[in-house]
């Protein structure tokens, strides 16, 4: 049955992006914006509690640093305006981590299902690829030199 009510989901969810009315009213701030809210409290108590209310404001987030790393996915993860991490904190990742807030304030709640649906592979997440797979450290330790190299030969 699960697995039924998951294709559903899926075709419920193409329909509605190739109709441009479904979406307008899907995507509509007022019901997107308490999503992001709700999203942001459950980050701030979360990374909150689990950082000892260590939080700082910084690159357009909320920080919650020293978090143990059963408690948040990959190198940190971004729960509304939230970021929760254990020491993953320079500039490029907050940056990339500034626009998954910005997703979350563009999709409200509607971002966890989507995000799902965009796939686990962060290489082809289109989450992952707008926010910057390099800054996000995915692609890191690959020079352009080094990804010159891989493109075929002529
Ligand atoms: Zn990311």
């Amino acid at each position: 049955m699960s697995g039924s009510f998951g294709a559903r989901l899926g075709r419920a969810i193409a329909d509605v992006k190739h109709s441009e009315r479904a979406r307008r009213v899907l995507l509509h701030p007022v019901l997107t914006r308490p999503g992001y809210w709700f999203a942001t409290a459950a980050g701030l108590l979360w990374g909150g509690v689990l950082s000892g209310f260590r939080l700082r404001s910084r690159g357009g987030v909320i920080v919650a640093a020293h978090v143990p790393k059963w408690a948040f996915g990959r190198g940190g993860t971004t729960i509304g305006a939230v970021y929760v991490t254990c020491d993953s904190v320079d500039d490029d990742v907050l940056e990339h981590e500034a626009v998954h807030r910005e997703q979350w304030r563009r999709y409200g709640l509607w971002f966890i299902p989507l995000y799902l649906l965009a796939g686990q592979n962060a290489l082809t997440n289109r989450f992952e690829i707008e926010a910057g797979l390099e800054r996000g450290g995915y692609v890191r330790g690959l020079s352009s030199r080094e990804l010159s190299s891989r493109e075929p030969k002529k």
